[in-house]
């Protein structure tokens, strides 16, 4: 029971922490639909596949990849081989190889059954690239987050505890992110782009609390 929520936006939005904590106000699951990416990322680097083959991976050899995500109380765990891999999906070689990954065609479709599967039963808050454009285009709310490159840049450093904010650490990263969203929004499958039905909002003056509040309001209308 509930509505699907999708949340899309560029990388480093604060789309994830903010759907989870959407999901966790409303009771929903969360469903963060990169984590299943980068699992698939992380399983190709570790079993030594050429990113330059990625583009030819067949259906046969993603299952043999063993990347599953399970359902818990709030949200999907993400397992390669059986083995937890929360922590390793985050990892800067994941970061710089996953949108290569994510542009391939056949990838994205053998993934869709089990991202739709998610929302099958509603009370869904989802978030990604194309969650109200493809994976749920009848979502009942769609938001589209979007933030300054460098406020998203100071933002994640911050998330990871980094001590290093100087400026030129920032750009550096912003400069990341930036490098993701433009293979993200120029690939042919499912590019990063607003679904025409939904709600842009920009966080870079918001704090977290509004932002989830925001969105929270607008899933209780
Ligand atoms: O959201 P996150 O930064 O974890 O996503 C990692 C990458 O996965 C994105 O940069 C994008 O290439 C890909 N992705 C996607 N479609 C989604 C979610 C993520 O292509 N729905």
């Amino acid at each position: 029971d509930g509505i699907i929520i999708a949340l899309d936006g560029p990388a480093g939005s604060g789309k994830s922490s903010t759907a989870r904590a959407v999901a966790a106000r409303l009771g929903y699951r969360h469903l963060d639909s990169g984590g299943f990416y980068r699992a698939i990322t992380y399983a190709a680097l570790r079993a030594g596949i050429d990113p330059d083959s990625w583009g030819s991976l067949t259906h046969a050899q993603l299952d043999t990849l063993d990347v599953h995500g399970h359902a818990t109380e709030t949200g999907y765990r993400m397992t390669v081989g059986g083995r937890d891999v929360s922590a390793e999906i985050r990892a800067p070689e994941v970061n710089a190889h996953v949108s290569q990954m994510a542009a391939v065609a056949g990838v994205r479709e053998w993934l869709m059954d089990a991202l739709r599967e998610a929302g099958a039963r509603g009370g869904l808050v989802a978030d990604g690239r194309d969650i109200g454009t493809v994976v749920f285009p009848d979502a009942e709310l769609k938001a589209y987050l979007i933030c300054d490159p460098e406020e998203r840049a100071l933002r994640r450093l911050r998330e990871q505890g980094a001590d290093d904010l100087s400026t030129e650490h920032v750009r550096a990263e912003a400069a990341r992110l930036q490098g993701r969203d433009q293979i993200d929004s120029s690939r042919e499958a499912a590019p990063l782009r607003q679904a025409d039905d939904a709600v842009v909002i920009d966080t870079t003056q918001l704090t977290f609390d509004e932002q989830v509040a925001r969105i929270e309001g607008l899933a209780r209308e």
